[in-house]
């Protein structure tokens, strides 16, 4: 028996709840998987609070256990890439949403999903980076590939994970950060990351010009509709913006102005089907940049029997950094 998150939906009424499972459910819900992991821990993304709270359709398979990354410890695999003891870690490629998920002590996944956790991180610094830093990791790659190697850069949705994380990775790499929030309260914890100033995001979340004042070499955004609008009419001739979520809207009400006068590069940012050698490569950065002992400001841990709540909090805008979940507390 191990310990999961359990959502059901039943004549359309939804229900999520902590209970124990067995193995033989887990195989039956589990078809065409490889490898058996016990899972160390997990985290709380906002994909996650959408699928606690069944706010909107990312769960596309019932039942379902939740959690869109974990790490852990292989316990067994008939995947030649595996053997008992390796430790990995584990984001996307749709656990959460249409394969069963990470908000568990156990799971069964494909070989092929799962990436070794790269020295010195541990399974706990793993999921204190967990999907928001690897996503930042991503964008921060994207942004670099793309010809952007120093400058003033706008990170939006500043406090929240992918914000958190995006400050930290790119002031280590010498870009001049500034960060846009909505919780100016924090401003302390930003320029502890390694924000130089600090936006009120009010400055950025309605309509604007299609051009504006030449600004940023690059932005992170995880906000989407007018603040990446907005964003991309800042952004300097020849620059780069990374666009990987929408904390404020799907929408994006823009012009290609910024795009055929300014020769802007809009970079979209997937990180749960992202081909295996880029995460792999994300995860060595990850490895080699974070700055293990910053992770603790960044995070929070809860228990698994927190985890229906945290999905709460986070859709409330109200969580700063990353929350993590350790599954055997
Ligand atoms: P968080 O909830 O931790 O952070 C989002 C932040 O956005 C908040 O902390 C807040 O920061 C800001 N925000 C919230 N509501 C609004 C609003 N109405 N208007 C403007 N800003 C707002 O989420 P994550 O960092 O985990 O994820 C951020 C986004 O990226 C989400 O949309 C998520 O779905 C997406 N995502 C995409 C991935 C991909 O593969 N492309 C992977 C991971 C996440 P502040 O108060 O500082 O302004």
């Amino acid at each position: 028996m191990f310990k999961a998150i359990y959502l059901s939906k039943d004549n359309d009424h939804f229900h999520a709840e902590l209970r124990e499972l067995d193995d033989a459910m887990l195989e039956a819900n589990t078809a065409g998987t490889d490898v058996t992991v016990d899972i160390d821990y997990s985290t709380i993304n906002y994909k996650d609070g959408l699928a606690l709270t069944n706010k909107s359709p990312v769960v596309r398979k019932w039942p379902m256990v939740p959690g869109i990354d974990c790490a852990g410890t292989v316990v067994a695999s008939s995947s030649p890439q595996w053997t008992a003891g390796d430790k990995v870690v584990l984001n996307g490629w749709g656990i959460g949403e249409t394969a069963w998920g990470g908000l568990a002590q156990r799971g069964r996944y494909r070989g092929d999903w799962l990436i070794r956790v790269p020295a010195p991180l541990s399974t706990r610094d793993a999921m204190a980076i967990g999907t928001a830093g690897y996503t930042a990791m991503l964008a921060c790659m994207a942004i670099r590939d793309a010809g952007v190697a120093e400058g003033d850069v706008l990170v939006t949705g500043a406090s929240g994970g992918v914000g958190s994380f995006a400050i930290a990775i790119l002031a280590r790499r010498g870009y001049r950060v500034f960060a846009s929030t909505g919780k100016v309260e924090e401003a302390a914890y930003l320029r502890q990351l390694g924000a130089v100033e600090i936006l009120d995001r009010a400055e950025l979340s309605s309509a604007g010009k299609p051009l504006q004042k030449e600004r940023w070499a690059a932005v992170i955004d995880s906000v989407g509709s007018f603040t990446l609008a907005n964003a991309c009419a800042q952004t300097r001739y020849g620059g780069a913006v990374a666009a990987c979520g929408l904390a404020q809207g799907m929408d994006l009400p823009l012009t290609v102005a910024p795009f055929i006068l300014r020769g802007v590069r809009l970079l979209g940012i997937d990180s749960v089907m992202c081909p295996v050698d880029r995460r792999t490569a994300a995860w060595k950065h990850l490895a080699e940049e974070v700055d293990r002992p910053r992770l603790d400001a960044i995070t929070h841990e809860i228990p698994l029997a927190g985890a229906i709540e945290a999905g709460r909090q986070i859709l409330s805008g109200t969580v700063r950094g990353r929350l993590i979940v350790d599954v055997n507390r």
